[in-house]
């Protein structure tokens, strides 16, 4: 891995160049509530804020879009099916380390056959680079062990003393670095990295009482249902937990017809396991009609089936899901209400 530093100046000349080359989205403060910040596609390099705690939605949306057309068809003469997606490069900027290992969970869920080929098309239009940053009371990555992940990104900065250490983690981020002014990392540079490593780590004050692994089994051995329903009571079940995750992918198809019925699209769009109409199939029966059910198998899909099948948990300590509940579910409370309640033989402590 090579490595650099690159002050301001060298910075926005970097910057600068990536925009002249093509598209660039990062996290930029939104114009309606300007304390909360969005990905969103920049049109001036000021708009760029690296120092940002979160964003309300993830950055898949770039790969994975809110709603989006698969294809169109018409049933005039013989049906003929017109594939729509996009192509055009961008460049990702100022992704967290837990949005990164979010994009990494989410190339595997979506690589396990068979294999999703949107989001691999979306993934490879995307160079990434990501950005560390200091937790708020809601993070927990520390616990989930992806505070200091790298995955997926071609560059990674971290900020030090008035400018940035930048490391390349793949060919084309070094190529990308190439034509740029950048200066030698001295070993004060590594030793500020360390320093803000450690001042994360530290500042990380909400995490889980058991290890992941011991927390599935806890899940798996069951006899939790009261505190399902004690959630539940809470739960509205308007799915905004789903919607703002990095790592929950599932989606609903639906084919839509113009009024003549010669021809349509088919489209798709986020759906959330929160909804009572998601386990609802033909003939009239739901499979999670309960809402104690569905904020059990929201728990069972984060630490339990996905991390037997795919050997990572797919919560990345974030903690979007808690900051958007507006009825204050907390995915770290009610995770170590499981497992105090599973410790004492059934009983809260
Ligand atoms: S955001 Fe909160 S209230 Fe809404 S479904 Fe999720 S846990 Fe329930
Ligand atoms: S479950 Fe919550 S904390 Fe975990 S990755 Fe999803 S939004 Fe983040």
């Amino acid at each position: 891995m090579q490595a650099y530093v690159v002050s301001p100046e060298d910075w926005n000349f970097f910057l600068d160049g990536l925009m002249k080359a093509g598209a660039v989205v990062g996290p930029c403060r939104r114009r309606d509530q300007p304390r909360f910040h969005h990905f969103d596609h920049l049109d001036h390099a000021l708009d760029l804020t690296l120092d940002y705690v979160t964003t309300t939605m993830p950055p898949k949306k770039f790969f994975f879009p809110t709603q989006e057309t698969l294809f169109s068809f018409t049933v005039n003469g013989p049906a003929e099916i017109d594939r729509v997606g996009e192509t055009t490069p961008f460049t990702l900027i100022g992704v967290h380390p837990c949005d990164l290992e979010a994009i990494d969970a989410l190339d595997s869920a979506y690589s396990y056959p068979p294999a999703e080929k949107r989001w691999a098309a979306n993934r490879n239009r995307a160079v990434i680079i990501g950005v560390d940053c200091m937790p708020d009371e809601y993070c927990f990555c520390t616990t989930m062990g992806t505070s200091g992940s790298r995955k997926t990104c071609d560059l990674f900065l971290t900020p030090i003393d008035g400018a940035y250490l930048i490391e390349a983690h793949t060919l084309t981020g070094a190529r990308l670095l190439e034509a740029n002014p950048k200066g030698p990392v001295q070993a004060r540079h590594v030793a500020e990295r360390e320093h803000w490593r450690k001042e994360k780590i530290a500042r990380t004050t909400a995490s889980l009482a058991a290890p992941i692994a011991n927390f599935a089994d806890i899940l798996e051995r069951g006899g939790l249902t009261p505190i399902w329903e004690e959630v539940a009571s809470r739960c509205y079940s308007c799915g905004s937990c789903n919607i703002t995750c990095p790592t929950c992918f599932c989606f609903d198809v639906h084919d839509e017809f113009d009024l003549t019925l010669a021809a349509g699209a088919r489209r798709r769009s986020w759906d959330s396991c929160q909804l009572l109409e998601f386990a609802l199939v033909a003939g009239g029966h739901n499979f999670r009609a309960e809402r104690w059910q569905r904020v059990k198998h929201r728990w069972h899909r984060k630490f339990l089936y996905l991390y037997r099948r795919l050997g990572r948990p797919y919560c990345t300590g974030c903690g979007r899901c808690s900051r958007a509940c507006t009825a204050d579910i907390n995915i770290v409370d009610v995770s170590n209400q499981l497992i105090s309640y599973s410790q004492n033989g059934g009983r809260n402590a």
